[in-house]
């Protein structure tokens, strides 16, 4: 909500005109003077910043004395950010009795500039840069907390990500070329790709099936990109439904890709399904978090969050996955701003998860299912999250996820566990995956942790896309079959 404009506006809007005047005089922040820059690296990224910052001065929400920060932000942005040394740790019994008395976590991230990976009852997977290492050691011995080294070099795992993917393009350069001018987007799985490939294969999917598929943009994120659903079905308005997303959390970049592989699945031999496959009318949202993906991939490896911006501080996006109105208040996300599990200012407070509530609300009839893919950790897992407490048929739920656990161990040799969602991986309000299942009544309600279990964690080398995707399809055909 936004307060009725106050006559102050106008002396508000007066130094921030005078300080982007000043700006706008210095070569390094001439407004005028980037946007063909920024435009030539990379038009997604421009626009966003652009639309943002337009945003921003029409509305007159950018506070006069951060206009400058602001402003730098939009240079800095373009800048990647690297992580030479920095390294992973797994650190154990952080029970919550002792973060109670002392806030390990929370000083983790604060005191030494911990980013926080992966959370459980168990353990907990930080990484500490290469400054702080020294100082969170002895925090740590200190405490006489337990801890592992799962990376010394978090960077070396980026570089090699980045050189596995040049390698896998440059092997298959011939193949690629003839299957793109077969098929529009060149889409494959021996690599991640950018979002515009991903929405391209989307199109291509539709062209190629106009009877059974349709093309929806179901809204648009703070930086002007589109949030796209692929609806697949012989027979919308009787069948039932199951809907699977990805890419919540902008790093996590074999959802994606297992996302865009179920789709390849279903529809390479779309005609040749098995009734309990061809039966459903599916919806596929491979990108939730369109702004974060691409800022993941051009900026930042390690983004969480969105991009929105927030008014007083200097940091941007809310994790989508603590933005839902279920348990919202509740335990396991922030209502700081720079923390990368904030809520965000509201239940539904973000595009993106708006876009996806009014979709769903209108279309909960007949929905039995919501498949919502995350890594790392090899889990599959179901309601509630929010709270310590099973859903009433928790004892289907775990038996189906049995099922998809066993056919993924056959497939791909793969373990994976499953389990309700707080006992795996604590109590967290606001999930997508528990919003599903108060607000629309959904059954089959999974959140899948695809690969690894920490020996790259977010930063899983594409040679791991394949069998990934395919344990991905696994959990997808299972509930697929449930749901009969
Ligand atoms: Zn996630």
């Amino acid at each position: 909500m936004s307060p009725p404009a106050p006559p102050t506006l106008c002396l508000l809007m007066l130094p921030l005109v005078l300080v982007l005047g000043a700006l706008a005089g210095s070569n390094a922040f001439d407004i005028a003077a980037m946007e063909p820059v920024t435009a030539s690296q990379g038009h997604l990224v421009a626009t966003g910043n652009k639309a943002l910052y337009e945003r921003m001065t029409l509305n007159g929400t950018l506070d006069p004395d951060s206009a400058a920060d602001a402003a730098g932000m939009m240079d800095v942005n373009e800048i990647p950010v690297r992580y030479d040394e920095a390294q992973l740790w797994r650190i154990y019994n952080i029970s919550e009795g002792m973060q109670k008395r002392l806030p390990f976590r929370q000083m983790l991230e604060q005191k030494f500039g911990g980013n926080i990976w992966k959370e459980n009852s168990k353990f907990l997977d930080i990484s500490i840069a290469k400054e702080q290492l020294k100082a969170a050691r002895s925090f740590l011995a200190a405490h006489n907390i337990e801890s592992q080294i799962l990376s010394d070099n978090i960077q070396s795992l980026i570089d090699q990500e980045q050189l596995e993917s040049v390698a896998s393009t440059l092997g298959r350069l011939g193949a690629r070329t003839k299957k793109a001018t077969r098929n529009g987007s060149g889409m494959h799985w021996k690599d991640y790709h950018d979002l515009e490939t991903i929405y391209a294969f989307m199109r291509e999917i539709r062209t190629k099936f106009p009877n059974v598929c349709r093309l929806y943009t179901i809204g648009k994120t703070a930086e002007g990109r589109d949030l796209k659903v692929l609806r697949i079905s012989e027979n919308p308005r009787e069948y039932k439904k199951i809907w699977i997303d990805g890419g919540i959390h902008a790093r996590e970049w074999i959802s994606p890709a297992t996302v865009t592989f179920i789709l390849y699945q279903l529809m390479s031999n779309w005609e040749n399904q098995p009734a309990h496959i061809r039966g459903l009318t599916w919806y596929i949202m491979p990108v939730m978090n369109p702004d974060g993906y691409e800022y993941s991939r051009t900026v930042n490896r390690l983004w969480r969050k969105n991009r929105s911006p927030s008014r007083r501080a200097k940091c941007f996006g809310v994790d989508l996955n603590r933005n839902f109105d279920i348990g919202w208040n509740g335990y396991g996300s922030s209502t700081n701003p720079c923390s990368d599990t904030y809520r965000g200012s509201q239940p539904a407070s973000e595009l993106e998860t708006q876009a996806v509530v009014e979709f769903l609300s209108k279309r909960k009839y007949n929905l039995e299912s919501y498949l919502t893919y995350h890594s790392y950790g090899q889990m599959v897992v179901y309601p509630w999250a929010y709270k310590a407490v099973k859903v009433k048929d928790a004892s289907v739920l775990q038996r189906v996820a049995n099922t998809a656990v066993q056919r993924i161990a056959q497939k791909t040799g793969a373990n994976y566990r499953a389990s309700v969602t707080h006992e795996a991986l604590g109590i967290a309000g606001g999930g997508s995956d528990d919003w599903s299942r108060a607000a629309l009544n959904v059954k089959y309600v999974y959140t899948i942790e695809l690969r690894d279990r920490g020996n790259f964690g977010f930063v899983l080398p594409p040679r791991f896309i394949k069998d990934t995707a395919l344990e991905g399809w696994t959990l997808a055909e299972t509930v697929a079959q449930a749901i009969g």
